[in-house]
């Protein structure tokens, strides 16, 4: 249940309480008040007609004159309607007029007779049923007599029972009507804005760090709404910054991962893939080739007498020397083949869909072009740099990489053998 609702039913339970013990007691003294009045009227009417009535009395002859006026009030009894009997008594306690013939002449003890007719003021006395007993003297100089009549109260309770529950209900009412009217103002003023921040709060939960509280006014809820938008504000900038932070770190760490891989497949020097790289694509590339039943061709090089370029011209004319080796296979090779360098100063070249010949052929290009262009040291003391190449061919010279790798090496100890500067195809023997 909301606050709005717990707190409107409070209020409605509260004034329901209140207002019924405060109607309670101003019931209570309503009745009391409005009993008097009616015992006073009905007192004051019945002097009146005992005054009416008081000369007919004591002369026996004019009884008549008294049951006249009796008589006048017993046939008009709309107008007398909590009169349930009337009488007048005489001195001698025998009943000289009454509104109902049957009791003329009955006597009453000389007891009760003497004992109403000593009182000096009228008396009354509740009765069983709801009916009252009013005896007033009827005197001119001296007692004459007394009139006797029994009312009933019943009218008078039921209208003040029927007064009670028009209370009740008034009350009840009221406290129902301010209830509502408490509850729809809290709704607006409090429920509804503490349903909005927790809506908010619930957004910003789920990952919507835009989101505000809505400020309305100036109140208990503004300061908690405010506050709430300060803290949304500092997890708004944590989080971007933790964000950013995660970006950086992991750009850097792609990039170190990105160099790291490169650092472990390439040779720094040419930039071309060292031996690791070239064993792992070389064998992808000869698997496919045994399962769609192609040719590979593998070709290995090494610089001849690369020791003495060294000795002539240095170690870093060396290192020279090897980037333009490479640049010279790379011109003569196809976009598929894998160029590496595999040793100090060997090279291996991988050629997919190559049988032997077509590779020897492209070997023998790659040796023409390095002879041609790859030179040692300044000018005038030019030095030509040559190199021996070995090519074996899957399937012809081998089933596995290392098998067709040691049959171009073979190859190449020939071609050394042989005076180098050439291309020597394995199997062959020569060049
Ligand atoms: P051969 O014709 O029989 O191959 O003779 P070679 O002198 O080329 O053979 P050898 O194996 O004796 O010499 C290879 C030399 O290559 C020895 C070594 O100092 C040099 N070398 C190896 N790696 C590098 C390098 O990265 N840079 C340079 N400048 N020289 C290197
Ligand atoms: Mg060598
Ligand atoms: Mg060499």
């Amino acid at each position: 249940m909301s606050l709005s609702a717990k707190v409107a039913i409070a209020l409605a339970l509260s004034v329901a309480v209140v207002g019924g013990a405060s109607l309670a007691l101003a019931l209570t003294e309503h009745s009391r008040s409005r009993r008097e009045e009616f015992r006073a009227t009905t007192v004051e009417a019945l002097q009146l007609l005992a005054l009416a009535v008081a000369p007919s009395v004591p002369d026996p002859r004019f009884h008549h004159r008294a049951q006249a006026v009796l008589d006048n009030i017993a046939n008009y009894p709309e107008r007398f309607p909590d009169l349930v009997a009337l009488e007048v008594v005489d001195s001698s306690g025998t009943v000289v007029a009454d509104i109902d013939p049957r009791r003329y002449n009955l006597r009453w003890s000389n007891a009760q007779t003497r004992r109403d007719l000593a009182r000096l003021d009228p008396t009354t006395k509740e009765l069983d049923h709801g009916q009252l007993l009013v005896v007033v003297p009827v005197r001119l100089a001296s007692p004459l007599g007394v009139l006797r009549a029994r009312v009933s109260e019943r009218r008078l309770e039921q209208v003040l029972a029927k007064q009670r529950i028009e209370l009740a209900a008034l009350v009840g009412g009221t406290g129902l009507v301010l209830g509502l009217a408490l509850y729809v103002v809290l709704q607006r003023m409090v429920g509804r804005r503490i349903g909005r921040l927790g809506v908010t709060a619930s957004s910003l939960r789920r990952g919507r760090m835009d989101v505000r509280a809505p400020i309305e006014g100036r109140d208990e809820i503004t300061e908690v709404s405010e506050a709430f938008n300060r803290m949304a504000e500092s997890l708004q900038a944590y989080t971007s910054d933790l964000e950013r932070a995660v970006a950086d770190r992991t750009a850097a760490l792609s990039e170190a991962n990105r160099r790291l891989a490169q650092l472990a497949t390439t040779d720094p020097l040419t930039g071309l893939a060292n031996r690791r790289a070239f064993d792992e694509r070389a064998s992808r590339d000869l698997e496919l080739a045994r399962r769609r039943d192609r040719a590979f061709a593998v070709v290995v090089l090494d610089v001849d007498r690369f020791k003495s370029i060294n000795d002539r011209f240095g170690h870093p004319a060396g290192d020279v020397v090897l980037k333009e080796i490479s640049t010279a296979l790379a011109e003569g090779a196809r976009g598929t083949d894998i160029i590496a360098r595999v040793g100090g100063e060997e090279f291996a070249v991988a050629m997919p869909d190559t049988p032997a010949h077509e590779a020897a052929h492209a070997a023998e290009r790659m040796r023409d072009t390095i002879e041609r262009t790859v030179r040692a040291g300044a000018s005038p003391s030019l030095h030509v740099v040559t190199a021996s190449f070995g090519v074996a061919a899957y399937p012809d010279h081998g089933e596995t990489l290392s098998d067709l790798v040691a049959a171009a090496d073979r190859a190449l100890y020939t071609a050394k053998q042989s005076g180098r500067n050439v291309v020597v195809t394995a199997g062959t023997g020569s060049p």
